[in-house]
């Protein structure tokens, strides 16, 4: 902790996921001790710093609950590790990340833990948490999930695709269901049919159709929709609640808004990338195309109003990044003479607020409450975060953005701080940033500078899947 020990947050105005209103903002050792109008000031004596938030806004801090740092993948690693994406993420406005761990198969989960509680300590610069991603579902893997939970560790993650590296077959799906159901546990779920889709690529590739725009053709919405159906029965079946990760498709929101209706406990979150890129970018020319290769691919532009309209009406929970980036130069390039070799993955742990207070909030498509809910206050609930994070309250982490909600700024790559040499909307002017960022009552951004500390970022142990 810094020598600081009260600061003001003053004459702002609060924004939570159901209020808005003027309110000083009071913090004590890292957390928030009192929200009072600004008008009541005097009775709280000298505050150590002051922060003017007059004019703007006052928010929880971003919560990306999908983050892919410093992974190994399709034969290099993801190019941002904890230092630098941390660091972009606070940039952005994002104060904690859950990072997705991987047991490699064959290993004990406990083998993939450690390796990601080794890179992320000493180097993190906001808080995280992990899911830990499981390849094999067998008996010593069932009972690790147990000790996995007690240590905070309360999703895991499956794989319906990737035959042969991270699939896993509906037995071991529904077994871990099973024991996340008597945990106390989340699953977590890429849902799509990997083992029917090699097929199409390798279809794809005999026909001699290499280029990226061939990586959506042969990921059809249809093989989300069934992934996502399958995913959501052997959950009912299982009791167990279900996430789905980086929801794409209209054919697979109408599963999960279907599994809603009967009451069934089914989120799903879907990512910027979905809703603001499109095929019409996978089929850019001369291998530009490579840099917005993710999975579930990006799906034709119409579909996109699908999207947002399950934002507004709560059939989306969440949009996380399903950050995953690869320089466009030594990485992306693997993939010049197949799409299959592409590394999957797309730069975004900076760009997720901007994107959606710019195009959703100003726009008109979501409020600024709602705004609030999908990128830190339901995450932070689906994820056993809150009420520690994920919202302005008395008691809660002083993770906070002081927002300045007409910031007019560009997305272009050099003027971020990801470790990536392109960003998917490079010359995209957009408004609204922090002009402060507080990790734990911490000041970490000022004015678009970096103020924080690598290794200041803490674990945090999540609490198990309760119903909010
Ligand atoms: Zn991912």
């Amino acid at each position: 902790m810094s020598a600081v020990a009260r600061t003001l947050i003053k004459d702002g105005t609060v924004v939570t996921a159901v209020d808005t209103y003027r309110s000083d903002v009071w913090i004590e050792n890292g957390v928030i001790t009192a929200l009072a109008h600004p008008s009541q000031r005097a009775a709280f004596g000298q505050p150590d710093v002051t922060i003017d938030a007059a004019g703007k806004y006052v928010l929880p801090g971003g919560i990306d609950v999908h983050t892919h740092l410093d992974m190994p993948f399709g034969g290099t690693t993801s190019s941002d590790d904890f230092e630098t994406g941390t660091i972009a993420a606070a940039h952005g406005g994002t104060t904690t990340l859950v990072d997705f761990a991987i047991q490699q198969k064959g290993t004990a989960l406990r083998t993939g833990l450690d390796a990601w509680h080794q890179k992320a300590e000493g180097k993190a610069a906001i808080d995280y948490g992990f899911h830990m991603i499981t390849t094999d579902v067998n008996d010593g893997t069932l009972a690790e999930m147990g000790q996995l939970v007690n240590e905070g560790i309360t999703s895991f993650k499956l794989f319906m695709a990737y035959p042969g590296v991270l699939y896993v077959d509906d037995g071991q799906i529904f077994r871990a269901m099973q024991r996340a159901r008597d945990l106390g546990a989340l699953i977590c779920m890429h849902a799509e049919n990997g083992i029917a889709l090699d097929v199409l690529i390798a279809q794809a590739l005999a026909r001699g159709e290499t280029a990226p725009k061939f990586h959506s053709l042969t990921r059809p919405q249809i093989a989300e929709a069934e992934g996502t159906h399958r995913a959501l029965c052997l959950a009912e079946m299982a009791d167990c609640p279900v996430y789905i990760v980086h929801l794409s498709a209209p054919r697979a929101l109408e599963k999960v808004l279907e599994a809603r209706d009967r009451g069934q406990a089914a989120f799903a979150e879907t990512c910027p990338q979905y809703l603001f890129c499109s095929f019409d970018d996978l089929a850019r020319d001369d291998f530009e195309g490579a840099k917005y290769v993710c999975t579930p691919p990006l799906r034709p532009k119409e579909m996109q109003a699908d999207l947002w309209r399950g934002l507004k009406t709560n059939d989306l929970q969440v949009v996380s990044t399903d950050h995953c980036p690869f320089c466009f130069k030594g990485q992306k390039d693997l993939g010049r003479e197949s799409f299959a070799k592409i590394p999957n993955g797309m730069p975004g742990i900076e760009t997720r607020l901007y994107l959606l207070w710019d195009g959703g909030v100003r726009t008109g498509r979501i409020s600024m409450n709602r705004f609030v809910e999908i990128t830190a206050t339901a995450p932070a609930k689906i994820f056993g975060l809150y009420p520690h994070k994920g919202t302005v309250a008395v008691g809660a982490d002083a993770d906070l953005l002081v927002w300045d909600g007409d910031k007019e700024h560009t997305l272009d790559h050099a003027n971020m701080h990801m470790r990536v040499d392109y960003s998917p909307y490079e010359g995209k002017t957009v408004h609204g940033a922090p002009t402060h960022v507080l990790s734990r009552g911490k000041v970490v951004v000022e004015d678009g500078r970096f103020v924080g500390r690598s290794g200041d970022g803490r674990f945090v142990k999540r609490s198990t899947f309760a119903l909010t």
